[in-house]
């Protein structure tokens, strides 16, 4: 497929190391005042003046998080930043530079990645955050890619997992399920084309959850909305996982426990119709899916009118005491536990 798409095949020997990271990075340009030294020294340089600084890292191994026979590397490039800028967002910070790392085997010609940095630079663009670094080494087999992401807040606007109170809203921002629906697509799609190549998708139906799951953003929105409106978060996750997962983790370590209510989780019409097509219950995509890359959070009780019919928000339940435990009220009224089973659970249905 990597052919298809670029016919030119330029060798990583001929450019040699050096050569290779100049070309990559020629085209980045920073625009965050804090970045004092970017790509070229030994190591970057950062002032953040009287901010605190956050800072997350992720690993991307090819066959293991990605599939390059239908996640083209620009997309790729680009989901690999916006994984790290969600988690600089779950933290109410702003991101502001990232390192991205590769190893890379020769079977990749430059112009593969060439696509990965095009992503790499669309995201640094669109999320306004420098690439100040990394690293470039062979690999045997493969490719990884290691980015980390730095950003700034005030001390006070913060938000950490563990500061839920038990009587807190829970709240989540975008709607649920639609990346794990589209990854489900591709799959059937990538079978069918192997069965016959000239079969060729059409993902029309699919647009929304299939660009859910290729090309994902960052909320790097809703820190700005919270800030406008107001409101604090008193915890924060973003959704990597699924929801439940995510919900336990607030829970465990704010030693709360939790009511959601299955009738308030948003999901996409595209998200329900799938659900169907592939004869999945869409309250377990939602719960179990992950890879949306929404932000879960909490906010005190008083907090409710500032967020009320706001559209990118939506209260999905509340907090309880720890000893009450935590627990999905579905639609007949049933309450049942919250367990974190992740895509396993989904396959065996
Ligand atoms: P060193 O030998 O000191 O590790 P390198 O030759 O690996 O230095 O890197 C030179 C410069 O290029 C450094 O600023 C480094 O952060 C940057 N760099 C190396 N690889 C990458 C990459 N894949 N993407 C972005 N910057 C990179
Ligand atoms: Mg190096």
């Amino acid at each position: 497929m990597l052919e298809d798409k670029n016919p030119q095949r330029t060798s990583l020997e001929q450019l040699g190391e050096f050569g290779l990271i100049e070309h990559l990075t020629k085209n980045f340009s920073p625009v965050q005042p804090s970045t004092v030294k970017a790509v070229g020294d030994d190591a970057a340089v950062m002032d953040y003046t009287d901010q605190q600084t956050v800072v997350t890292t992720d690993l991307l191994v090819e066959g293991v998080h990605f599939d390059l026979s239908y996640a083209p590397l620009k997309h790729l490039g680009y989901k690999s930043v916006v994984v790290n800028v969600s988690d600089v967002c779950a933290m109410n910070a702003t991101p502001t530079q990232i390192t991205v790392s590769i190893a890379v085997s020769n079977r990749f010609p430059l112009e593969a990645l060439e696509e990965l940095y095009e992503g790499i630079a669309l995201a640094c663009r669109h999320y306004k955050v420098d690439l100040v670094g990394g690293d470039t080494t062979s690999s045997n087999k493969g490719l990884l890619i290691a980015v980390t992401a730095l950003g700034v807040a005030p001390k006070e606007a913060i938000t950490y997992r563990n500061e839920a109170g038990s009587n807190d809203l829970l709240v989540v921002s975008g709607d649920l399920g639609g990346a794990y629906l589209g990854l489900q697509v591709l799959e059937r799609e990538k079978a069918v084309f192997q069965v016959n190549p000239n079969n060729q998708p059409d993902l029309t139906p699919y647009t929304y959850i299939v660009e859910r799951q290729l090309k994902p953003e960052a909320r790097i929105d809703i820190p700005v909305l919270l800030k406008e409106l107001g409101v604090k978060p008193t915890s924060m996750i973003d959704i990597s996982d699924g929801l439940s997962s995510e919900i336990l983790h607030l829970c465990k370590n704010s030693k709360v426990g939790c009511n959601l209510y299955e009738d308030k989780i948003p999901l996409d019409p595209q998200v329900i119709s799938t659900s169907e097509e592939f004869e999945l219950n869409s309250t377990t995509v939602a719960l179990s899916g992950g890879e949306d890359y929404e932000l879960l959070f909490t906010i005190a009780q008083e907090d409710y009118d500032k967020i009320k019919g706001n559209p990118h928000l939506t209260v999905i339940g509340h907090m309880t005491e720890e000893r009450e435990g935590a627990h999905l009220i579905t639609r007949a009224n049933t309450k049942i536990p919250l367990e974190a089973r992740g895509w396993n659970a989904l396959k065996k249905e």
